[in-house]
C-alpha cells in the first residue's frame, strides 16, 4: 500500500521514490530510528530499482537505489575501508533465488547450478562491523557507513564479550592483518531484558533488537555500551595481509574460511550449512524460515553465498553488491497499513474490547484484518487514530498487534479516538469502573453478550455442540428462540428447520448434537458457563472434587478453596457466579431439562505407573477428537509428561493438523520420532511408538 500514493508518471515517480528512499535510508542507517517497517522500505527500494532499469534515461549517478547504507556520522572518527563493505541483493521468493543462480552460472561459465556448492547462513539482523586484528590483537572496529567510509567504534566494540581481545591459536596460524566482517547484534533474551529495564526506569522501549543494537553501538560513552549485552558473529573476511604458509587461512572455500575464523577464537554461527545445487539451498531456506523463532537472535533473511573463492572472483560485483551472494528475504513480520477504524466488541461478560479494523495486510505469513487493542488505555498509549497508517506486527502464530502509527510529520493527523459511550449492540451505556482498565456493557439483556455466552457454551472446548456456531446462535437470538444457554434445550426440530439457511437434515443433526451434549461431564459445563478466572484445568479440578452439580452449587468458598489447584480468587468467583440471581434462574432449569451434570470417575494414574511413565511427549497441531488440553491430559493420565517444546529429552512429537513448523524442524534436527494423529491412541495405550 506504500506504493499506492505515488505519482504514476515515471519521471515524477522516480524522483518521489528517490526522496523517500534517501529519507528512510537516513532514518534507518544514520539515526537508528526507522519510521517504517523494513518490508515497506524494501518495497520502495525495489520499485525505484525497477524503474531506473526500465527508464535508463532517468537513471542517475548516486541514486539512493545504488547506495550502500548511509554516510558516516560525525560522532566518531572516519575509517576508510580498504575493501569496500557492500550490500546484498535481495531475492523475495524461490524463483528469484533460481534466477539469481542462473545469472551467476552464466557469469562463471557454467551450464547449470546443480553441482555448485553454496553456503546458506542466517542473515543476522544487527549492525555490520569490520574488526581488524593486527598480529593477533584487537586493533580497530568500524561500521559500514556508506560502504567506503565508516565510523570508528573501537572503544564500544571492545566491550562486547564475544569479540576476543586477542586471537587464540599458535602464532603463525593467523595473518599479520586480519580484518573480519560480521554482525553485532542483540540476542532476543537480552533485548527483552533490556526493555524490561527500560520499562522499570520509565524510559522509552526499543522497537526491535536491531535498533537496540545500533543505538547501543553509537554511544559516545563506551561504559553505556558495556552494559548492553551485545554479541558478535563473524561471516566474512575484509582486508587480509601476511598469511603464513601453513595457516588455515590458506583456503579456497568459504567453509574453510569460516572454520579458520572459528579456529582463532572468533564466533561463527552454528546455523551455517553447505548445500549442493540451488534446490537444496531453497529447502534449507525454508527450514531456517520455519526455525526463525527458535534461534537466539532475530534474522531478517537467509544469505546464500557461492562457496568457491576463485569462482567468486570470477563472478565479481556490481558497485553495490557482490554477484556471488544474495539475501533471501523472509516473510515480513511487520508491515504498515491503513487503520480504517477502531470498533468495540462485546464479550460474554459484557467487556467492551476495542479492536483495529485494518486495510487487510499480509504479515507474519497470513492476512491480518483485525487486531485487538485491549482497552482504552492501550489505545491512548499507542496513540493510534482511525485514518492513521499504522505498523502491524505478527510473528508466527502469535496474535497480531498494532505497534503504533507511522508519523511522517507531513499533514494534519486525524482526531484522537474516543471510547464510545454506548454499547454498539444494545445501545446501553458502557461503564468503566474506577481503577479498572476495562469498560463494560452492563445490560444483562444485551444481545451481543447473549451471543457470546451461548456460542462459548456450545464451542468445542466447552459443551462441544456441533452445528451450533456463532452464525446459527445469532439467528436463534434474532428469532428470540434463545436468550440464555438453557433455552438451547427447549428448541425443537421444527423450530430449527425454520431458521434461515437450515435444512431438514442439518436441523435434525443439530437437535441430536444438542441432545447428546446433555451427557457432557460437569467439567465441560463449568467451562461452558464462562465463570471468570476458571479455566479448563481449574474446571476439571473442581468437577473432580465435587463430582455433582448440586453439590458444587451449594459449596462454600472455603470448601472450594481447599481443592488442589483452586485458590481463593477462583473459589470466590465460582460462588459469586452460582449465587447471582440471574444465573440461578438458568442453572435451576438445567437439571430439569435432562442434563446429567456429573463428573465421571476417570482413572488418574500418578506419575510412574502408566504406559508413558518417564516419557515426555510434545503435541503440536490439532489431534482430531481432542482439544489441546485434552490431548495433554491424555498423555498425563497415561503417566507421561506433556510439554510445549521439543528437546533432546522428548520421547516423541505427536503431529496433528496444522502443526507448528518450528517444532517439526526441531524434531527433525534432533532426530526425535514423530507420530501422526492416527497413532496417538496406540501411543497412549502401549507407551510405545506405533508401527
Ligand atoms: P543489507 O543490509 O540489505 O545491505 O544487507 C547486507 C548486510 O547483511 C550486510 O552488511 C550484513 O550486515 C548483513 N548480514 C547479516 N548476516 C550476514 C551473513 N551471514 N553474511 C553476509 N551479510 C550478512
Ligand atoms: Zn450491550
Amino acid at each position: 500500500m506504500i506504493l499506492d500514493n505515488l505519482p504514476k508518471d515515471p519521471a515524477q515517480r522516480i524522483s518521489t521514490l528517490r526522496e523517500l528512499v534517501a529519507h528512510h535510508n537516513e532514518r534507518y542507517h544514520a539515526l537508528d530510528n526507522p519510521e517504517i517497517p523494513d518490508a515497506d522500505y524494501d518495497e520502495l527500494a525495489t520499485e525505484l530499482r525497477r524503474l531506473e532499469t526500465a527508464h535508463p534515461e532517468f537513471a542517475l549517478e548516486g541514486s539512493p537505489a545504488q547506495q550502500v547504507g548511509a554516510s558516516a556520522s560525525e560522532l566518531f572518527s572516519p575509517v576508510r575501508h580498504t575493501v569496500p563493505m557492500m550490500s546484498l541483493d535481495n531475492a523475495f521468493d524461490d524463483d528469484e533465488i533460481r534466477s539469481w543462480a542462473q545469472r551467476l552460472a552464466r557469469a562463471i561459465d557454467r551450464q547449470s547450478t546443480d553441482d555448485l556448492v553454496f553456503s546458506v547462513e542466517p542473515k543476522v539482523d544487527g549492525v555490520a562491523m569490520a574488526i581488524t586484528y593486527r598480529n593477533g590483537l584487537f586493533a580497530q572496529a568500524a561500521t559500514r557507513g556508506d560502504g567506503v567510509v565508516g565510523e570508528d567504534v573501537s572503544a564500544n566494540v571492545e566491550t562486547i564479550a564475544s569479540v576476543p581481545r586477542e586471537l587464540t591459536g599458535p602464532k603463525g596460524s593467523f595473518p599479520d592483518v586480519l580484518e573480519v566482517r560480521g554482525e553485532v547484534y542483540l540476542p532476543f533474551k537480552a533485548f527483552e531484558e533490556m526493555n524490561t529495564r527500560q520499562r522499570k526506569e520509565n524510559a522509552k522501549e526499543f522497537a526491535n533488537p536491531r535498533n537496540a543494537a545500533a543505538g547501543s553501538l553509537r554511544q559516545k560513552d563506551p561504559t553505556v555500551t558495556a552494559k548492553r549485552p551485545l554479541a558478535f558473529l563473524a561471516y566474512q573476511l575484509g582486508q587480509v595481509e601476511g598469511i603464513p604458509a601453513k595457516s588455515p587461512f590458506v583456503t579456497l572455500s568459504h567453509a574453510g574460511m569460516l572454520s579458520a575464523l572459528s579456529g582463532v577464537g572468533l564466533p561463527v554461527s552454528h546455523d551455517v550449512v553447505s548445500c549442493v545445487g540451488i534446490e537444496q539451498v531453497i529447502l534449507r531456506c525454508h527450514e531456517l524460515e520455519a526455525a526463525r523463532h527458535d534461534l537466539d537472535h532475530e534474522i531478517d533473511g537467509v544469505v546464500i553465498k557461492l562457496d568457491d573463492l576463485d569462482l567468486r572472483d570470477r563472478a565479481g560485483s556490481t558497485s553495490r553488491a557482490p554477484r556471488w551472494a544474495v539475501a533471501r528475504k523472509l516473510a515480513p513480520e511487520e508491515r504498515s497499513t491503513l487503520l480504517r477504524d477502531i470498533e468495540v466488541s462485546i464479550g460474554r461478560t459484557g467487556r467492551a474490547t476495542p479492536y483495529a479494523v485494518l486495510e487487510p495486510v499480509v504479515v507474519g505469513g497470513s492476512t491480518v484484518e483485525f487486531a485487538t487493542l485491549h482497552n482504552e488505555d492501550q489505545v491512548l498509549l499507542k496513540d493510534v487514530r482511525p485514518g492513521d497508517t499504522v505498523v502491524v506486527h505478527k510473528a508466527g502464530d502469535v496474535i497480531p498487534e498494532v505497534v503504533g502509527p507511522v508519523l511522517g510529520g507531513k499533514g494534519k493527523r486525524p482526531p484522537a479516538w474516543k471510547f464510545p459511550k454506548d454499547c454498539p449492540a444494545c445501545e446501553g451505556p458502557l461503564v468503566r469502573l474506577e481503577e479498572e482498565s476495562d469498560t463494560y456493557c452492563v445490560n444483562l439483556d444485551c444481545p451481543a453478550q447473549q451471543l457470546q455466552r451461548v456460542s462459548h457454551y456450545a464451542s468445542r472446548s466447552a459443551m462441544d455442540i456441533e452445528g451450533l456456531g456463532e452464525k446459527v446462535v445469532q439467528r436463534l437470538i434474532d428469532a428470540k428462540f434463545v436468550v440464555d444457554v438453557a433455552d438451547i434445550y427447549e428448541l425443537d426440530v421444527t423450530a430449527l428447520a425454520g431458521l434461515e439457511g437450515m435444512g431438514e437434515l442439518s436441523a435434525k443433526n443439530l437437535a441430536d448434537a444438542i441432545e447428546h451434549s446433555k451427557q457432557q461431564p460437569l467439567s465441560r459445563l463449568l467451562v461452558g458457563l464462562g465463570i471468570r478466572h476458571l479455566g479448563p484445568t481449574g474446571a476439571r479440578d473442581v468437577a473432580r472434587a465435587t463430582r455433582d452439580f448440586e453439590r458444587l452449587r451449594s459449596s462454600s468458598i472455603e470448601t472450594l478453596a481447599e481443592i488442589n489447584g483452586i485458590g481463593h480468587v477462583i473459589a470466590e468467583s465460582i460462588v459469586r457466579f452460582m449465587n447471582n440471581p440471574a444465573n440461578m434462574v438458568v442453572l435451576d432449569r438445567l437439571p430439569k431439562l435432562g442434563l446429567t451434570l456429573v463428573e465421571p470417575e476417570s482413572p488418574t494414574l500418578s506419575d510412574g505407573d502408566g504406559p508413558l511413565s518417564g516419557k515426555t511427549v510434545v503435541v503440536t497441531g490439532a489431534v482430531p477428537g481432542f482439544t489441546r488440553d485434552e490431548a495433554e491430559e491424555a498423555v498425563e493420565s497415561a503417566g507421561g509428561k506433556a510439554t510445549g517444546s521439543v528437546s533432546k529429552k522428548t520421547f516423541c512429537v505427536v503431529v496433528g493438523d496444522a502443526p507448528g513448523a518450528s517444532k517439526i524442524t526441531k524434531a527433525e534436527a534432533l532426530n526425535i520420532p514423530m507420530v501422526d494423529a492416527s497413532g496417538f491412541e496406540a501411543l497412549l495405550e502401549t507407551g510405545e511408538l506405533p508401527e
